[in-house]
């Protein structure tokens, strides 16, 4: 191993001086403009929208371990928009748009691939869903369409077209599915963020909020306490524990969830395929390897561990989508903690406590949706509070006015 390398493992300082992309803060500030809790791809978003395009740079982003090590870099990197609801389908196709052009936006690779998803319904039921999804799609500028098996076998001539004795009947063809590198998208948008202004704090962890007559007033770290006029969490799967501190509650339960990959092979599957009956999605990466994810574990837990349970039920059904992978060597297995609503649907924008904002309850979901969600949250800051409109159905307070935005059905085992 080289000594750099070592040296490096073993620094509990990150060698920043050696990255000119990102550069060092030198020491944590008493006061900011803004605090960003977390430092994931939804924090650095924000922060990057902010000094971009509002000039706001007075900009502090607190994260606990490192730069977009939490669930950004342990999701399958699934980008798509065609969900169920008019409101979900906006959103993410909004964020689709912007996904396509992130690279330019950048000057800085993020490995975008448009393959297109494909969605199998083995029941009438499913068929008629799909249907649903196709108008509603269309409607905002989603591309969509229903297919026949014949167009399947086209598509992926590898599957298994009667897999667990489900007979595939139709498919739901999404021409925008894609896949992005999860670790470059936030660092793209940490180092737009942090040239322009913004502080990077890695290995900074947001202890306490401070909340003084209704409205927050600073954050307690493990460095110190800093004072800011706004802050927002993007903490993942710890929303409803930052909650907490900020003294409200969120409709949270938080799963882990799980996801696994094989030895390379050689090109075989170009779109990515998901089965919700079978509870189940395949994808082959750029570098040839079969990634698999499915649903989430069946009970809350705050813990990333690997389960037996879960790689024996979701290979089995791999396997009969794909009966070939059974030769493969499967190489890596891991989880992320996810927070899930009720209706499967983001929580964004205001909260109980004055200039605390939220950006939480991506459950499954939240890698395709950081590049819209960082340009309203920030939208939402340098409007002083006034909550955009194509985020203004995701607020919290929806679950006391029974105005849910239930996109189970589109969620299911595609994320
Ligand atoms: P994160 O990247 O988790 O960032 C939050 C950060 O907050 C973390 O780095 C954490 O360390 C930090 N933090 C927490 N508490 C504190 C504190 N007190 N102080 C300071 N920092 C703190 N989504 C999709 O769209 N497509 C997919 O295919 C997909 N697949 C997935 C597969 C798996 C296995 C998992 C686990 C998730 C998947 N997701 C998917 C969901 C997606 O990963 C998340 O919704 C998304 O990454 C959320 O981004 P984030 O920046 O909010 O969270």
């Amino acid at each position: 191993m080289p000594f750099s390398l070592l040296k490096y493992g073993l620094n509990k300082d990150y060698p920043f001086e050696n990255n000119a992309d990102l550069p060092k803060p030198t020491v944590l500030k008493d006061s900011y403009d803004v605090v960003i809790i977390g430092g994931g791809g939804h924090g650095v978003s924000i922060a990057y929208y902010l000094a971009k395009y509002h000039g706001i740079t007075n900009v502090a982003i607190l994260e606990k371990n490192y730069l977009g090590g939490g669930n950004t870099a342990r999701n399958t990197a699934v980008i798509r928009s065609n969900y169920l609801t008019s409101e979900g389908v906006k959103f993410y196709t909004e964020s689709v748009k912007m996904f396509k052009e992130l690279s330019n936006e950048f000057d800085f690779n993020i490995m975008y691939s448009q393959r297109g998803q494909l969605t199998l319904a083995h029941t009438d039921a499913a068929i008629r869903s799909f249907r649903q999804r196709v108008e509603i799609n269309k409607h905002f500028g989603g591309r969509s369409e229903l297919i026949d098996t014949q167009q399947i076998k086209e598509l992926v001539p590898t599957l298994n077209m009667n897999p667990a004795h489900l007979p595939v009947l139709a498919g739901l063809w999404h021409m925008d599915g894609a896949t992005a590198r999860h670790d470059a998208v936030a660092w793209g948008y940490a180092k737009g963020a942090t040239q322009r202004g913004v502080e990077l704090h890695q290995l900074t962890e947001v202890e306490e909020i401070i909340v003084k007559d209704g409205a927050v007033t600073g954050v307690k770290t493990n460095r110190g306490t800093v004072n800011c006029g706004v802050a927002v969490q993007a903490v993942a799967g710890h929303s409803s524990l930052l909650a907490a501190k900020a003294g409200f509650r969120m409709p949270i339960l938080s799963y882990p969830l799980q996801a696994m990959v094989t030895q390379p092979v050689k090109p075989f599957l170009d779109p990515l395929v998901s089965s919700s009956a079978l509870h189940c999605y395949v994808q082959q990466t750029g570098r040839g390897e079969v990634v698999f994810g499915g649903g989430s574990d069946p009970y809350p837990l705050y813990n990333t561990r690997s389960t037996l349970e879960m790689k024996e039920s979701l290979l089995a059904h791999a396997i009969e989508m794909f009966p070939f992978l059974a030769d493969l060597r499967l190489m890596r297995q891991w989880a992320g903690i996810t927070d899930m609503t009720a209706d499967y649907s983001p929580i964004m924008g205001l909260s109980p406590v004055k200039n605390y904002y939220l950006d939480a309850g991506w459950g499954t979901w939240g890698f395709k949706a950081t590049p819209i969600c960082g340009k309203t949250i920030a939208e939402l800051i340098a409007s002083g509070g006034k909550v955009p409109d194509i985020i203004a159905p995701f607020a919290m307070d929806r679950f006391d006015r029974f105005t849910q935005v239930n996109e189970m059905g589109a969620t299911a085992a595609s994320h």
